[in-house]
């Protein structure tokens, strides 16, 4: 038997074709007729089935406690959520609605962001929703809205065949989206004229693949832009037309960037004023010019300023809009997208409508049938557990996420848990370092074992279906929090029969906005397969590109060239700690490895941490190739303060910088290995995504 589905890593949504042998055996392959894929698969993907098949990790069946100095104990789901109740209710009555929170995941499927948003918005009384996604995306998503007026990423991968200049700023695609690279291969090789531009302070295997690797120095992203946006329009390279007719902002913009010479900037860079000549001649002269990042631009506490300043160059080229042009954000959770489709965060609304308007708020309150929401913005994600940590909040309910070993500064993380009178954590696996935190472990199904939607990083949705049956007593996402909801009191507004149910009202939401998917049902999208929203009508195919009128989504309908400064504000190195400490993911591994990490195949590619570290930097402190190594940041020197690895000596990386892997935590017998035991708490102050790209840390022999 052959079911379809997406796989449940990245962002780039490869559709995968899972095969049942009348062993029982599942096996995995690429599906061929996927629009985005092409039936490709990268090793995670080809792997998928081992994850569902080795259940040796599972959460089988509820797991409590009354006390923190006792051990979880096996309980029913009735005395499980009959408790979670109480104690939600008990807080809530005597804190008022923002005693708690819920904090999930870019894994869930958008019906399970659906119910848990519609849940604590609708009916806790609190705007406390966010996710690991806030830890990914938000930066993109401000300088989209700021942009053009809208959360919208403009273009497709199929633009990347058209394209004839590409710049991958912050991001490893040849590792990180691999299938996406894959076709960033093809059109290089079938097209001579290609050019890749790379911006990385590492030499990646992207980086390795580029006509031009521009090696900067972290932190100085935006001052490379608007270095080259200055030349574009010294050397007459823009398009004034454009500029006049679609954008706002130029004057202010021009001005700015004439502040410095080209010679300064690229000195400040780290750069040599060549390269970045080469840079402004490759993207002036291209016909299709395309740009792409991830978290080396949006993790940061400047990531708005620098994913602004970066989608200035395609505004002031007119290179949006039209085939082999735009930018494309590379998301890094499968359905970061469609959580936002239903506004599970902490400032947002079903289908992008703005929490801070009063009549989105009536909007959606009118549809959830109650007499109002909150005005006041919940906490995002490293504020959640803040609040935590000082009191504010008293529970906190984690959906499918391991913050554990994800959030930045561990050691503020783990004080937060344990200062929580009441921790949720809702999980598959075991291997998860935070259930070790929580009072109460919820059993969930995993891929697979469940059915509902996923939105990937071309806006295109797809329909995941179930092929096996959880483990012991794990239940869907959704039917847990459809059950916690019901003994909370609101059962009337949670009374559906199925995913589907769920979904119809998630589309109706839609209807009328930008991102309208009122054509679209689950019996479509099973049907005739994938879609790119926006999908109004029945009829509708989707849409593979956004903006092709030039009419952007702002008020004036004209894309917005916003002026921002190009200072990096993360954590000063100084003497004490004079290198930069950037963290980042390895290519077979997936977040914290609590299912990349159980498969064989995949840990012989890295099989253990390492902390990257150039010769010379290396030598100055009397570090060889594999010694263990002790890397310090400014918090102090407590084990969680600390990281304890073997040194990889490489001229890939640039002196003053180290590199971490992020994926490692405690239960993989590696507790001194966990990256954010040295990352700090600074966050973009509109985005509020972390500053994981940039701690100052010194290195010395263990
Ligand atoms: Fe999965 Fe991403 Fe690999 Fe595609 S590129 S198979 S979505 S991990």
């Amino acid at each position: 038997m052959t079911t379809k589905s997406t796989c449940s890593y990245c962002g780039v949504g490869c559709g995968v074709l899972v095969h049942r042998e009348k062993s029982g055996q599942l096996r995995v392959e690429g599906d061929p007729a996927h629009p985005g894929s092409k039936g490709m698969l990268c090793s995670k993907g080809m792997n998928l089935h081992y994850t569902v098949m080795d259940q040796t990790d599972r959460l089988l069946y509820p797991q409590m406690r009354y006390s923190r100095s006792m051990p979880l104990e096996r309980v029913s789901w009735n005395d499980a959520l009959d408790r979670a109740a109480a104690v939600f209710r008990s807080l809530i009555t005597k804190y008022g609605p923002d005693s708690v929170g819920f904090y999930a995941s870019g894994q869930c499927l958008t019906e399970e962001y659906y119910v848990i948003n519609k849940l604590v918005k609708g009916f806790l009384g609190t705007n406390n929703v966010d996710t690991n996604s806030r830890l990914c995306m938000s930066s993109a998503v401000v300088g989209y809205k700021q942009a053009l007026g809208e959360d919208s990423v403009p273009c497709s991968y199929d633009d990347i065949d058209l394209a004839d200049t590409l710049l991958v700023a912050g991001a490893n695609p040849a590792w990180c989206h691999p299938i996406i690279f894959r076709r960033v291969e093809a059109r290089k090789a079938s097209f001579p004229d290609f050019k890749l531009i790379v911006v990385d302070p590492r030499r990646t295997q992207t980086a390795a693949m580029a006509d031009l690797h521009l090696q900067i120095k972290p932190g100085t992203d935006s001052t490379l832009y608007h270095a080259i946006a200055r030349g574009l329009i010294d050397r007459g390279l823009i398009d004034r037309d454009f500029i006049e007719n679609h954008t706002e902002g130029f004057a202010a913009f021009d001005a700015q960037v004439h502040k410095r010479t080209l010679k300064e900037a690229a000195q400040l860079c780290g750069i040599s004023p060549d390269d970045l000549r080469w840079t402004i001649e490759y993207i002036g002269r291209s016909k299709g010019f395309m740009s792409m990042w991830a978290m080396g631009l949006n993790q940061s506490v400047v990531g708005v300023n620098k994913n602004l300043s970066l989608l200035n160059l395609s505004l002031i080229t007119g290179q949006i809009g039209r085939p082999g042009a735009g930018p494309l954000s590379l998301t890094g959770q499968p359905n970061a997208m469609g959580g936002r489709e239903t506004g599970g965060m902490a400032n947002l609304l079903p289908a992008h409508r703005d929490l801070n308007n009063p009549q989105h708020r009536q909007e959606v309150a009118d549809f959830w049938k109650v007499e109002s929401l909150s005005a006041k913005p919940g906490y995002a994600a490293t504020e959640m557990f803040d609040a935590l940590r000082d009191g504010r909040m008293k529970a906190v309910w984690i959906v499918t996420t391991n913050p554990m070993v994800s959030l930045p500064n561990s050691r503020a993380v783990e004080e937060a848990l344990q200062n929580a009178r009441f921790v949720v954590v809702q999980d598959i696996s075991g291997r998860s370092d935070t259930v070790a935190y929580a009072d109460l472990v919820l059993p969930a199904a995993m891929w697979g074992e469940k059915a509902g939607t996923m939105t990937n990083s071309e806006r295109r949705i797809s329909y995941l279906n179930k092929f096996a049956e959880p483990p012991g007593e794990a239940r869907p996402d959704a039917d847990i929090i459809i059950d916690f909801a019901r003994r909370m009191g609101f059962g009337e507004a949670f009374a559906y029969q199925n995913v589907a149910e769920i979904y119809d009202e998630h589309v109706r939401l839609t209807k009328g906005t930008r991102i309208d998917i009122s054509g679209l049902s689950h019996a479509r999208l099973q049907s005739e397969g994938t879609f790119q929203w926006p999908v109004p009508t029945p009829d509708s195919m989707g849409t593979k590109r956004l903006f092709a009128d030039s009419q952007f989504y702002t008020p004036s309908r004209k894309a917005q060239i916003k002026t921002v400064p190009d200072e990096n504000g993360s954590e000063p190195t100084t003497p004490d700690f004079p290198l930069v400490l950037t963290t980042g993911r390895i290519r077979d591994q997936w977040h914290t490895m609590t299912r990349t990490g159980k498969v064989a195949k995949l840990n012989n590619h890295i099989p253990k941490p390492f902390l990257e570290i150039h010769p010379k930097d290396a030598e100055e402190r009397g570090i060889a190739e594999n010694d263990p190594v002790v890397v310090t940041g400014r918090r102090g020197e407590r084990s969680v303060d600390t990281v304890r690895v073997n040194a990889k000596l490489t001229k890939d990386i640039r002196r003053g910088v180290v590199f971490l892997p992020m994926h490692w935590g405690k239960l993989l017998g590696q507790t001194n290995a966990r990256a954010n035991n040295l990352t700090q708490s600074l966050i973009d102050p509109v985005s509020k995504e972390p500053d994981f790209k940039f701690s100052a840390v010194q290195v010395a022999r263990a």
